[in-house]
């Protein structure tokens, strides 16, 4: 009866996205496509002839190579997770020790600070201003001045939808005495990736998910990419059969067919290039909306979370962060409704 948890437990709090029944949901920046009838016929048969009795590849070299043929990188140098979250996860405790810094920018991906708590390692926080850029010189200077072990940022981020350039990237990655991890979950909405000079780094590994432009955050998919001797301390690293045989067929599948994968791709450009034209051009009172590069828009308002609750009531979850609205890119109708309950709503309040 003497058992106590370690201190690190004692704050935590399960994971909670919005829940609740909502028709239209734009909260968790999800892929609003799912395939069609034939492609479906294909998803099925793979995942019906997965033999279940057995486990799966600690490789995952089949998914991994349909990855690296859709990126034109060599598959030597991908390593696959179960979603991109599994991979923070495991690169925060193999690449650290406890008690080593971590750093991070605010606000960036939660799952950051969370991984880098659970793995006891102190933290030093780059706090965005107004504008919510990053500056690339602020970071070096932080990383260096602070002894930094490990710089975790995304690109373009989530949440503020802002890119960073694939030169301001670069200079971080050469001028730090730090493992970045490069997290461009978003790369496939914006245009300048470094996925195909990760080989060429000492310090960095790229995460990419299948979550966001392929629509499969069901199983749960994601990669990281890096040189032969990052990518050989993640495959030690990782447990065994992190991803499975199912999600291995099924991710095969998708991955390889390049014209459904494109075809998502400008699909959801297309709907988020709309979503930001519209509600720019509603001209709502107090509202900056940040360009993106992303399947979201951000917005910063005063009224958020009047906003947000008035939304629910539409049956409309978006997700707010402080005073700020993310709303992920949906189907033509989705966007429509969410469009005109946001101009009842500012009319209204
Ligand atoms: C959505 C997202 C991911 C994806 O995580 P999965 O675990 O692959 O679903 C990773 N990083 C960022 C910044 C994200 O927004």
């Amino acid at each position: 009866m003497n058992y106590e948890f370690p201190e690190k437990l004692k704050s935590l709090v399960p994971y909670s996205p919005g829940s609740g029944d909502y028709s239209i949901r734009l909260d968790a920046n999800e892929s609003f496509l799912t395939p069609p009838a034939d492609i479906m016929e294909k998803v099925s048969a793979a995942a019906m002839s997965v033999p279940l009795n057995r486990y799966p590849d600690p490789r995952s070299a089949a998914v991994c190579a349909a990855f690296a043929g859709y990126y034109g990188i060599n598959p030597d140098n991908v390593v696959a997770g179960n979603g991109s979250d599994e991979l923070i996860s495991v690169i925060v405790n193999a690449f650290t020790e406890k008690g080593q810094r971590a750093a991070f920018l605010e606000p960036d991906f939660s799952m950051y600070s969370f991984y880098s708590h659970l793995a006891e390692l102190d933290t030093v926080i780059i706090r965005k201003g107004d504008d919510l850029e990053v500056s690339a010189d602020e970071v070096i200077k932080t990383v260096n001045d602070n002894n930094v072990s490990l710089l975790l940022l995304s690109n373009p981020c989530n949440p503020t939808s802002l890119l960073l350039s694939s030169e301001d990237i670069e200079r971080i990655i050469r001028s730090v005495g730090a493992l970045v991890v490069l997290d461009e979950a978003y790369m496939d909405f914006a245009d300048c990736s470094l996925i195909q000079r990760m080989a060429e780094f000492d310090n960095c590994i790229m995460l990419r998910t299948c979550s966001k432009m392929i629509g499969l955050a069901a199983i749960r998919l994601g990669f990281a990419i890096s040189n032969d001797r990052l990518t050989s301390v993640l495959l030690s690293a990782k447990s065994p059969y992190n991803v499975n045989r199912v999600t291995e067929a099924i991710g095969t599948t998708l991955l390889s067919d390049r014209d459904y994968v494109n075809h998502c791709r400008e699909e959801i450009i297309r709907s988020r290039d709309l979503l930001f034209d519209e509600l720019r051009s509603l001209k709502l009172d107090g509202f900056h909306i940040y360009k993106t590069s992303v399947n979201f828009v951000l917005i910063k308002t005063d009224k958020a979370n009047e906003i947000f609750e008035e939304l629910k009531k539409h049956g409309i979850l978006v997700r707010c962060l402080g005073g700020y609205l993310r709303i992920t890119a949906g189907s033509n109708d989705e966007n429509e409704k969410l469009l005109s309950a946001l101009k009842d709503i500012c009319n209204t309040i």
